[in-house]
């Protein structure tokens, strides 16, 4: 039986269901909360998940990959008391965002990428829990020092565990492009790779070209208007699925429970948009209406996710 890592253990990849695989439980930095405890309320985020983890399960989703790292305050044991109370599983990452601390400047790509594989093989810290995805970063600075060594460290992760990597990306930048070339350059399989935030792009011979080298494509930050529309996001999924990409495409929000960044208040105010229920609220009516047929969606939502956690290498835990 195939089966993947979740916070409360291992799942069999055909018990996934509907998942959206790029969100976020908890983001914050690292470090704040350590120092200015009365800026955390972890009861009070406990029960603001509680109550998203069960309104995105009576949507009928019924997986979640956690893509949050290091330099975005991972807290293991907060994600795991998260996924205790939930009807929805979380599928959780190791990996590094783009602004990593000094650690990571400071220490070489083997080194990096034996902290991943630590937390796929052996668990994340004392917790227990063992990540099933490895997440890394490229933003608008590009490729800089820091962050080629934790995209080579994530591709030498990506091959001694046979788990996916799942990427962010400034799509305007194209930086899903060099992202994969440096992938290539370390030998990993391109379909193991999932090159995220391309929704944010309505740049068809960039998203093609993504998905012809063989990676899939997150189209996963419905609701944030401010990279793209929503009505162009739509159209540019549309588009790609009536020309057959439905096989390589996978969806979600980037959205949060809970951020340092932005309270719950200002969320509403400025992203109202931006949250666990929309892809099932608005975008797939809207896809729907759009010409994607209901197995597309289905294919999206349910066999991609499950594929790509499916694929690990043969006799590997
Ligand atoms: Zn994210």
């Amino acid at each position: 039986m195939n089966t993947v890592d979740t916070a409360l253990g291992p799942v069999a990849t055909a018990e996934l269901g509907p998942t959206l695989m790029h969100e976020h439980i908890v983001t914050r930095s690292p470090g704040v909360q350590e120092n200015w405890p009365h800026l955390w309320d972890r009861t009070n985020i406990l029960e603001i998940a509680e109550r998203k983890m069960a309104d995105l399960h009576k949507r009928g989703i019924r997986t979640i990959v956690d893509l949050t790292t290091v330099d975005l305050g991972r807290d293991i044991d907060l994600i795991a008391a998260v996924a205790k109370r939930s009807p929805v599983r979380v599928i959780v990452a190791t990996g590094v965002w783009w602004m990593p601390q000094r650690y990571f400047t400071a220490h070489g790509v083997d080194e990096v990428a034996a902290l991943f594989i630590r937390d796929i093989t052996q668990g994340i810290g004392a917790s227990g829990v063992k990540a099933a995805i490895i997440k890394c970063a490229t933003d608008t600075a590009g490729v800089t020092p820091v962050i080629e060594n934790v995209l080579r460290a994530s591709a030498r992760a990506q091959k001694a565990t046979g788990v996916p990597i799942s990427t962010h990306t400034w799509a305007a930048g194209r930086s899903g492009e060099a992202q994969q070339a440096i992938f290539a350059q370390e030998g990993v399989d391109l379909s193991r790779v999932i090159i995220g935030h391309s929704g944010d792009s309505e740049d068809l011979g960039y998203l093609r070209g993504l998905m012809e080298r063989g990676s899939t494509i997150g189209m996963d930050r419905f609701g944030l208007e401010q990279y793209l529309p929503t009505a162009k996001r739509v159209e540019v999924l549309a588009k790609l699925c009536a020309e057959g990409y439905a096989g390589k495409m996978v969806l979600s929000h980037d959205a949060n429970c809970w951020s340092d960044m932005l309270s719950e208040d200002a969320k509403r105010r400025t992203r109202p948009l931006w949250h666990y229920n929309h892809i099932s609220d608005d975008i797939l009516p809207a896809l729907r209406k759009a010409g994607v047929a209901v197995d597309q969606i289905d294919q999206m939502l349910v066999r991609n996710p499950r594929a790509i956690f499916e694929a690990r290498k043969p006799g590997r835990a």
